[in-house]
């Protein structure tokens, strides 16, 4: 069986990439933070795909509450390893910087920066060992160019792409990849309170994304056909100039 650990998968982009990557024959470990019901909502949809997978709840923004439920997954499957690392899990907590208070950030910078950090580093090791890793990321245009009311994410998402290239660099000879993806406005939860009609004249395709149009681009990274990319950042804006 082979495996692979989406974070954030209990809703929107999150879902999606677990079933797309699920049809890749995966069997998917579903992380999420608290939504139980979401999360299982996901795994049905993957077994009435006829795939496979669990829950796997922990904080991507707690080091040790990683490092447990790694330790505790590999405990009890000694001899697998996890191939295909999804960090997508994420928050924003938006403010001009002279309102931002320093949770925002640091809730924001730990979140989405620190986990990819720990999560990446704890599973790397076995990638290498194995001479097969796909890693990719899910960032935002808002690391990309910067966003006002946003330079805690911006910092996050900008971080981790930076952070994508040079390890993509560290590890290419073992065949391990590493990638990122930028959204521009998909429809998801995280979107919710912004009204499309006030967004979309700014996008050139005149509408917001929806989350299968992000998962498809990521599920071909962390498939064996995306073999001689690395280090790229790939957006899905719908033309967004970034
Ligand atoms: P969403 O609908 O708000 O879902 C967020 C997901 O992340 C949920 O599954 C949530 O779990 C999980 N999560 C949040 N904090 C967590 C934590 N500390 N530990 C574990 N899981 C955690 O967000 P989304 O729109 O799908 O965003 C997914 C990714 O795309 C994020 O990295 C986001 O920054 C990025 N992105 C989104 C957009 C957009 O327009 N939507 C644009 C650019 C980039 P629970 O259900 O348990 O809360």
């Amino acid at each position: 069986m082979k495996f692979a650990l989406v974070t954030g998968g209990s809703r929107g982009i999150g879902k999606a990439i677990c079933l797309e990557i699920a049809k890749q024959g995966y069997h998917v470990l579903i992380n999420y933070r608290s939504n139980t019901e979401e999360a299982e909502d996901t795994l049905n949809q993957i077994k009435n795909n006829g795939g496979s997978g669990e829950l796997m709840q922990f904080d991507v923004s707690n080091p040790e509450d990683i490092k447990t439920s790694l330790d505790n997954w590999k405990e009890k499957n000694p001899d697998s390893v996890i191939e295909v690392l999804i960090n997508n899990a994420g928050i924003r907590k938006d403010a001009l910087i002279v309102w931002m208070k320093d949770e925002d950030w640091k809730d924001v910078l730990n979140t989405n920066l620190d986990s990819f950090y720990y999560i990446t580093k704890h599973l790397i090791q076995d990638m290498i060992v194995n001479k097969y890793g796909r890693i990719v990321n899910v960032v935002s245009l808002s690391g990309i160019k910067g966003l006002p009311g946003q330079t805690n994410y911006s910092a996050a998402k900008g971080g981790v792409i930076a952070a994508s290239k040079a390890l993509a660099q560290e590890v290419a000879k073992k065949n391990v990849t590493v990638n990122c993806v930028a959204p521009g406005f998909i429809k998801t939860d995280m979107t919710a309170e912004l009204e499309e009609k006030d967004y979309k004249r700014m996008i050139p395709m005149n509408r917001f994304g929806n989350a299968e149009e992000v998962a498809n681009v990521v599920s071909f990274l962390a498939s064996p056909k995306a073999s001689y990319i690395t280090g790229e950042v790939i957006s899905v804006n719908g033309g967004l100039y970034t």
